[in-house]
């Protein structure tokens, strides 16, 4: 199969078809077919024969959508879900394995048992399209549910690609994919979910939300926000730099979790501003434009809010851009204020504000006058300032001395706090959002002790004070 680079392909899905889509979906997850581990494992086992057997062709539609450079969209998004899907499949036997509890205080047998919600929607955005899309689908059928994925329009070519693979792999009586933008997801969003999975910006989130209420419909919510990095004194400012400018320009820094801004200290500012200009250099030659490893930013539209954001500052590094190819340089901006839009909106694009600090009091305080990052950044090698960063500021995960990282490990649960989300997935905490822990007791049917039921004497009474 090969996608049509030259036209991006336009959604052309009736919505009258959602009600019947979703009433199918049911009936299938009603019979039950979902549930035997020997089904989800050939599932599994086909999202990572999809991603063996398709992956060039996915690669060459986030090209087509992003500039995607090969590396990235292999690391990143066909080989993250290859993993993901061969550890679930590895795993799936522990996770759905009972979990027994101890005997007290009721005699009886007690354990926890993992249930399918039933049939669940996963919402995804353009900037990892790929791996946002089926990294919660291999947790949906990893927990036995019935699944509606609903992939970005903004980036057409790769949803296009995986509509048309997605049939010939995965049972399509369980997993069905719409493609569409505002109009097809309201109405999925009209119909009644076991559970909706968004991954998104937060408007749209608080949208998904409030549909979800109706039928109290739990939700998790995947957003974005501005990820802060502080760089502490006593750093070596050259590797600093690198894991800073590793993070902030893979995917042209359209990264939920790329560093948003730097908080450096006053003394070390000159110097990493000098490192970061090295990597840029290093990373992408001369003319970054030029560089196969760099991307695009994903449309005109985006392009142009990222470009006025560049105008809140002076560009110490880059600042060039060019609206005909999407392209906007690798950036690093001083001279800006706490004020200004550069440090109020959420970036997602290759622009990297770096503001100098006294000390990590004002970066904590700084931190903190924001709303809940999804991830936030500390060099440093002092471990009071890692405990002080640690336990006085709030966001969905940390990684310490560098970038991105903590996202790749699937036994760390990923997702924000607050205005960063709620939920999170990953691994087996995959598994856990998309099952219902069932608590189970199961008593002995030999003894029925009398002691619980009427009439209340007073000597059942005083039992009952001595032992609860
Ligand atoms: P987007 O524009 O693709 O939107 C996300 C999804 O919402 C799409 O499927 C889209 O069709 C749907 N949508 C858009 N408008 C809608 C509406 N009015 N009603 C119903 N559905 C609607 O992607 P985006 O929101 O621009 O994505 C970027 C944001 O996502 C950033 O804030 C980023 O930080 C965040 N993000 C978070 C994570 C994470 O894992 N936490 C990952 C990637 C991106």
């Amino acid at each position: 199969m090969s996608v049509s680079l030259d036209a991006a392909p336009q959604p052309r899905f009736d919505v009258d078809r959602i009600p019947e889509i979703a009433r199918q979906l049911r009936q299938s997850f009603d019979s039950g077919k979902t549930r035997p581990l020997d089904w989800r494992r050939g599932q599994l086992q086909a999202i990572h024969d999809m991603m063996v057997a398709e992956g060039d062709v996915l690669v060459e539609a986030l090209q087509a959508d992003l500039r995607k450079p090969t590396l990235e969209a292999w690391a990143a998004e066909v080989g993250a879900i290859k993993m993901e899907s061969k550890s679930a499949i590895k795993s799936l036997k522990k996770w759905t394995r009972p979990e027994k509890i101890g005997l007290l205080p009721i005699p009886g047998r007690m354990r926890v048992i993992r249930e399918p919600l039933g049939v669940v929607l996963i919402i995804s955005p353009w900037n990892y399209p790929v791996q946002l899309l089926l990294s919660p689908l291999v947790g949906a059928i990893a927990a036995g549910n019935c699944a509606l994925l609903k992939p970005s329009e903004v980036t057409p070519h790769t949803s296009a690609a995986l509509a048309s693979m997605l049939p010939k792999y995965l049972d399509s009586d369980a997993v069905v994919l719409v493609e569409g933008a505002v109009n097809e997801t309201t109405a999925l969003l009209e119909e009644r979910w076991d559970h909706i999975f968004y991954t998104g910006n937060g408007t749209v989130g608080r949208i998904v939300m409030q549909a979800a209420v109706r039928h109290l419909t739990p939700v998790t919510l995947e957003l974005g926000g501005k990820s802060p990095c502080i760089v502490d004194k006593n750093v070596n400012v050259k590797i600093t730099a690198q894991r800073i400018a590793w993070g902030k320009f893979m995917n042209a820094g359209q990264t939920c979790i790329a560093p948003d801004y730097v908080l450096v200290h006053r003394d070390r500012e000159e110097e990493l501003i000098e490192e970061l200009q090295s990597c840029v250099t290093e990373f992408y030659g001369d003319d970054p434009k030029a560089s196969p490893d760099f991307a695009r930013i994903v449309n005109e539209r985006h392009h142009r809010r990222v470009v006025r954001l560049i105008k809140d500052g002076t560009p110490a590094v880059g600042g060039e851009h060019d609206e005909a190819d999407c392209y906007v340089a690798p950036t690093v901006l001083r001279g800006v204020s706490a004020e200004s839009a550069v440090m109020s909106e959420e970036i997602f694009g290759p622009v990297l504000p770096v503001l100098p600090v006294d000390d990590v009091e004002e970066a904590i305080a700084i931190v903190n006058k924001g709303e809940k990052p999804l991830a936030l950044y500390l060099f440093t090698r002092d471990p009071k300032v890692e405990d002080a960063v640690l336990s006085r500021t709030s966001s969905g995960g940390v990684c310490v001395n560098g970038t991105i990282l903590h996202l790749m490990n699937p036994a760390l649960p990923f997702g924000g706090v607050g205005e960063s989300g709620m939920g999170a997935y990953h691994g087996r905490h995959s598994f856990e959002t998309f099952s219902h822990r069932k608590s189970v007791l199961t008593r002995d049917m030999r003894f029925d002790p009398k002691i619980m039921y009427p009439p209340y004497t007073s000597f059942r009474t005083k039992l009952v004070k001595k032992f609860l």
